[in-house]
């Protein structure tokens, strides 16, 4: 079992960083134990403009069907050849996914000690696996990776190349590529990708395997199209659990944004007779509280920072009155999802002058981001740690410095509203922090003073008379010494 991970480099950024990012020196070969066999991690070139990193897998073809028959997998016990002669040893299977998790456990978290900024950046990547068995073919792996961002290519390899009249194998040749990825994205699309597209898994699946499908799944799996295909496959096909984790991926669904959702809104008047009968997402709901806010501060030129997959600027594209929008992210591979959504590339030239989607972490003083009538940051902050908030804070309120600012973030007194969120747990694994009211509020307030803006807070859903809403959301606006209320000729005056 055999599986490679390239990446290009230059000076500044070397390609040998995925040393660091893998935990496992360039200079060396290096062998791992695993529960069913030997892993190896090899480098087959490694200098500043590409390095390849080799896993291997040695499987023990005889340990693999012992340990089978001790877990008690049903019928009798024959020691037929069949059973110590299978694809397991060879196939990038379940078994490649584990030694995947087990010998690069800190890359898959995005954990690097020595160089705590590495895991967050997105490099070029080329994943190339020689042999996967894929159930689904070609077309299915194709499914499966391309909503990801990925390039891929999936060939069918024949059954005996020497005698191509016998046909094609249940195996394919996949390359994945991406011009921009975290290498953590990458490695938790493999581990779950893999035993989905071989569906043998080689374990019994327990109800655990719900929280490290949705642990892996965390960023990716609640937007998929294939989500249910996926879910069910992972947890072979046991209803309970499937069942189980759709519940919990709807969840995460509430928390972030769909596409589905966006439909909806395009079909406002069905979305409002179904209202009663299903409630509205909240990742809906958030964008009309938005959008509302907008509206009311008359703002014409609107920067949605940190944009994500460009759902807020798809629907304020749709009111004219927002003459100007940029969408800002750190992330270029959600930008990419952005604009193929948008169809930015397809877009005439009229709707395209009034949108841009720009790369930029906001962390950092950005003078293209000044002269806007206003801000959205919608369930940004708690992606940040808390040291950084303050370097986003300055960048945005004292560098920026919009009439109107509007800051969304998850109200964490709400989660025990949640029915199937463990006790303790925050919404979203990249979650630095989430806050109650009382902690938003301080913030926000605090924010207020220091940059000369006045603030009010509006609940977005269920208002729940205990624990509040969902979602909190801060309004500021700027002080102005001449005039204090909320002024709609405003924008004539800063659009020159
Ligand atoms: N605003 C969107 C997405 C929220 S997810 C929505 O409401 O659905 C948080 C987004 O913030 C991600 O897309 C992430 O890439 C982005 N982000 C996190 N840190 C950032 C930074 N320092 N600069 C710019 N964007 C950042």
């Amino acid at each position: 079992m055999f599986l490679t991970i390239t990446t290009t480099g230059t000076t500044q950024r070397p390609a040998t960083d995925l040393g660091f990012l893998l935990h496992k020196h360039p200079d060396k070969a290096q062998a791992f134990s695993t529960s069913h066999g030997t892993a190896h991690v090899l480098y087959p070139e490694a200098d500043e403009q590409r390095c390849t990193a080799a896993l291997l897998l040695e499987v023990d073809p005889v340990a693999l069907v012992r340990r089978g028959r001790g877990k008690g997998r049903g019928g009798a016990p024959d020691a037929a050849l069949a059973q110590y002669v299978n694809d397991r040893p060879y196939a990038a299977s379940s078994l490649l996914a584990v030694a995947l998790s087990g010998v690069f456990s800190s890359a898959l978290r995005g954990v690097c000690h020595a160089r705590p900024e590495l895991p967050g950046e997105e490099r070029p990547l080329r994943i190339e696996v020689p042999a996967l068995p894929a159930r689904g073919g070609p077309d299915l792996v194709r499914r499966l990776f391309e909503p990801l961002g990925w390039t891929v290519t999936a060939e069918p390899v024949a059954l005996d190349a020497e005698f191509p009249e016998w046909g094609d194998s249940r195996y394919v040749r996949l390359v994945l590529e991406s011009e921009a990825v975290t290498l953590a994205e990458a490695l938790r699309h493999l581990y779950v990708l893999l035993p989905v597209l071989d569906d043998a898994k080689h374990y019994w699946v327990s109800a655990e395997e719900v929280d490290k499908l949705l642990r892996a799944g965390e960023g990716w799996l609640p937007e998929h199209p294939e989500q249910k295909l996926i879910t069910s496959r992972y947890l072979s096909r046991r209803w309970s659990l499937t069942r189980q984790a759709m519940e919990r991926l709807e969840l995460v669904r509430l928390a972030e944004s769909d596409d589905s959702e966006v439909d909806e809104l395009d079909n406002a008047v069905a979305a409002e007779t179904e209202a009663e009968e299903k409630p509205t997402p909240l990742a809906v709901r958030r964008r009309e509280a938005i959008v509302a806010a907008l509206r009311e501060s008359g703002a014409a030129r609107v920067l949605d920072l940190g944009c994500g997959q460009g759902q807020l600027v798809q629907v304020l594209l749709k009111d004219a009155r927002f003459t100007e929008i940029v969408g800002v992210d750190v992330s270029v591979r959600a930008l990419t999802i952005a604009a193929r959504r948008l169809k930015l590339d397809r877009m005439g030239e009229r709707q395209a002058s009034r949108v841009a989607l720009r790369q930029g972490s906001l962390v950092y003083t950005d003078k293209r981001l000044k002269g806007y009538d206003a801000a959205v940051l919608s369930e940004v902050i708690e992606h940040l740690d808390l040291p950084r908030l303050p370097a986003l804070e300055y960048a945005v309120f004292g560098a920026a410095r919009p009439r109107t600012v509007l800051v969304t973030t998850p109200n964490v007194e709400y989660n025990v509203r949640w029915e199937t969120l463990p006790a303790g747990h925050v919404r979203h694994r990249d979650h630095r922090f989430e806050w109650t009211r009382a902690q938003f509020g301080q913030w926000a307030q605090a924010v207020a003073e220091r940059h000369g803006y006045d603030v009010e807070f509006r609940p977005v859903g269920p208002d729940d008379p205990e624990v509040g809403p969902p979602t909190q959301m801060a309004v500021f606006t700027l002080r102005t010494t001449t005039d204090n209320s909320e002024n709609n000729n405003e924008k004539e005056a800063t659009a020159a």
